[in-house]
């Protein structure tokens, strides 16, 4: 079956890609495993002149890379050239401080001497998702490439057309053939290609069942792996906080990508001092979030990526109406084509309900009650995710302690919306998964942290 880029604004066909046959797997696992062996000799001085060659091609081709995105998964086109940007940044990072952070550390011992070394392990594999398609590959691929590591990518299905633009940003910023290759398959091919023993470790991003699937084969085959999976961020906006600058930040977080990033902003858990004024505040702005072509800068949100993620969502939102919740705005499906969902508000959000327990993959907010911080912090926890949180209190220090020891979570914002950012480590707790991305502890992920001791 072949790979289909369907553009969900229109759902049009944009272009079908055949999928690799074995044959082809294996000979791209055969050329990126043996590139290997010349690439981990590669000095740190031309992994990095490669890699701000690579940033350089991201910014020299924005506005072309940044269609793609839009085209094959719908987010609006501003967002689209900001990725492109985030990823000229993250491979710029790296370029600077990737050999740093891979520094022999030097250890007192009653050696001559000794020392902690890291070293490249071989080909990685990262299978991808389609919500942020360039700046989840580079992320990982940056600090990848610049340890010594060579990548083979399996992309999300829907967005073949992203995967191959990207190992061509490698190829044009001169990397050394097959040191970065895409596989055209679907997910049912993941678990022998994970097996196969050319492949040194496996990363991540996406859902925790596919998650679990694939820490299970990877175990089987005592093989690391990094695992970013789902989230449901709780944003906890406490009575001390300045409700309106709460509100903006609380939209911003919720809408961005149209509510599909794993460290969206999903259940907000409001005070009962504040929580009828931050209600009216929130879904004020959250009514005025404008819907249309992902072309159009003007607007806020284009469609979701694929028809069955919108129809999904809508079901959790009337499975939660059946069960109490109040929609205070959204809530439909629009009558036009493509995949779109309007901002949606539910609110009276309690246990039992899917807008309580699940993830909500779009641009819905679930709004809770806490009677005071003790039942805030509870709500917060209360989950089988532990991605990001964020909270909103005038008090710092308040906000600090809560952050730091209270809340379950891989990150934690004071009075502002949860992102990623190339120099803070990035990962979950609980089931938004294990291992971190970004920062030294990113690209000391895939290497062998191997000690080294001279009698
Ligand atoms: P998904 O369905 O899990 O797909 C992600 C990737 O995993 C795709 O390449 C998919 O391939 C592959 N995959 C699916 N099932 C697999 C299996 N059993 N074995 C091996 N590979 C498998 O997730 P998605 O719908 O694309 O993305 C949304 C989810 O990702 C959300 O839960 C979101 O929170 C999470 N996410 C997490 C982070 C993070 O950093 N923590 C970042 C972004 C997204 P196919 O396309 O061929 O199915």
């Amino acid at each position: 079956m072949n790979l289909k880029s369907i553009n969900p604004a229109t759902n049009e066909i944009i272009r079908e890609y055949e999928e690799f046959h074995w044959d082809d797997v294996d000979e791209a696992v055969e050329a990126n495993y043996t590139a290997f062996k010349s690439w981990r000799k590669v000095p740190f001085s031309k992994r990095s002149d490669l890699l701000l060659k690579a940033t350089q091609v991201l910014r020299d081709k924005t506005e072309g890379l940044a269609f793609n995105i839009t085209v094959e998964m719908g987010k609006n086109i501003k967002e689209a050239r900001a990725e492109i940007e985030k990823c000229a940044w993250v491979c710029e990072y790296y370029a600077q401080n990737g050999e740093a952070f891979l520094k022999r550390e030097m250890i007192e011992t009653d050696a001559s001497e000794c020392f902690t070394s890291f070293q490249p392990l071989g080909p990685v594999l990262a299978i991808m998702p389609w919500n942020f398609p360039f700046w989840q590959v580079f992320r990982f691929a940056a600090p990848a490439l610049m340890a010594g590591n060579t990548c083979l990518l399996k992309h999300a299905s829907n967005v073949p057309g992203c995967a191959l633009a990207i190992e061509e940003i490698f190829k044009e910023a001169g990397y050394p053939d097959h040191v970065f290759r895409s596989l055209l398959v679907r997910n049912d091919k993941m678990e022998r290609i994970i097996a196969d023993k050319r492949i040194k470790a496996v990363t991540l991003t996406g859902s925790t069942p596919a998650g679990k699937a694939v820490a299970a084969t990877a175990g089987k085959q005592l093989k690391k792996c990094v695992l970013e999976l789902g989230g449901s961020d709780p944003y906890i906006i406490m009575e001390d906080a300045d409700l309106s600058k709460a509100a903006d930040a609380c939209v911003a977080g919720r809408i961005l990508n149209a509510g599909q990033s794993c460290i969206g902003a999903k259940r907000f858990i409001v005070t009962e001092a504040i929580y009828n004024p931050f209600i009216e505040a929130f879904t004020d702005r959250m009514r005025a979030v404008t819907l249309g072509d992902p072309f159009d800068e003007k607007k806020n949100m284009g469609p979701l990526a694929r028809h069955n993620l919108r129809d999904d969502l809508h079901r959790q939102v009337e499975n939660s109406v059946a069960k109490g919740a109040k929609i205070l705005t959204g809530g439909y499906v629009p009558q036009r084509d493509g995949a779109y969902y309007p901002a949606t508000v539910l609110a009276d959000v309690v246990p039992g309900m899917p807008a309580y327990h699940e993830e909500l993959f779009g641009p819905v907010a679930s709004v809770l009650k806490a009677k005071d911080e003790e039942e805030a912090i509870h709500l917060a926890n209360d989950s089988v995710f532990g991605l990001g949180a964020a909270i909103f209190t005038q008090d710092l220090e308040r906000g600090k302690r809560i952050a730091e020891y209270e809340i379950e979570a891989g990150c934690c914002f004071v009075n502002d919306f949860v992102r990623s950012d190339p120099r803070i480590p990035f990962g979950g707790i609980k089931e938004s998964g294990f291992g971190r991305e970004l920062s030294h502890y990113g690209i000391k992920e895939f290497v062998n942290i191997k000690g080294v001791w001279v009698k």
